[in-house]
């Protein structure tokens, strides 16, 4: 388990709280994983430009130790993906769990089926505050330190939802 992998999720589908919640005790669950935090969880605004009525999303990171390399471990997230979206595609009718790999130790990877660290990363604000959560210290390959990246403080467009223990049921 020498791996030590941040790991992005989302929902705005369905019951976005209880899917999350479903993902991180599938995280718990994983065969060569271990949980090794979870972060406050969030709620932000749907980006610019997409369609007014949906729902505002709900946003997480978990920090895993892995012994998966990144492409066995996008697999196994992409399994829980499409388990959690059969669930959902019955009863709400679209997918409603996303899990990005965001950071794999400091490695830096540029496949047609993964870029690390996520080529979003700097710019998502519901990605970078939780990861702040977890590590207040989290310098980028690069060298850039994530709480200095402009989406570091909280505004209007995201907010915490939760700060206790809410991922464990
Ligand atoms: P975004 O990448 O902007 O967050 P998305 O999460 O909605 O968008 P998906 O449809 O979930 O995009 O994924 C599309 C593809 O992205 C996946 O099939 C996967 O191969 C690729 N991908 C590239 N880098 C990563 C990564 N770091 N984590 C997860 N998927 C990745
Ligand atoms: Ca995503
Ligand atoms: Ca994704």
């Amino acid at each position: 388990m020498r791996h030590w992998v941040y790991i992005g999720l989302g929902a705005n589908l369905g019951q976005p709280i209880e899917q999350l919640q479903w993902a991180v005790h599938q995280l718990r669950q994983l065969d060569n994983c271990l949980l090794q935090a979870v972060s406050r969880l969030y709620g932000s605004k749907p980006a610019l430009g997409s369609p007014s009525n949906q729902s505002d999303y709900v946003n997480a990171v978990a920090l895993i130790q892995t012994s998966l390399t990144p492409p066995q471990l996008l697999t196994k997230l992409q399994q829980l993906e499409q388990l959690a979206g059969r669930i959902r595609l019955e009863r709400w009718g679209a997918r409603t769990l996303d899990l990005d790999i965001l950071l794999y130790d400091q490695q830096v990877i540029d496949t047609e089926q993964l870029t690390i660290p996520h080529k979003e990363l700097v710019n998502r604000c519901f990605v970078t505050l939780p990861l702040l959560d977890i590590n207040p210290t989290l310098t980028l390959p690069n060298g850039v330190k994530v709480s200095s990246l402009a989406c570091a403080t909280l505004s209007d467009d995201i907010h915490v939802i939760r700060d206790d223990d809410w991922w464990k049921i």
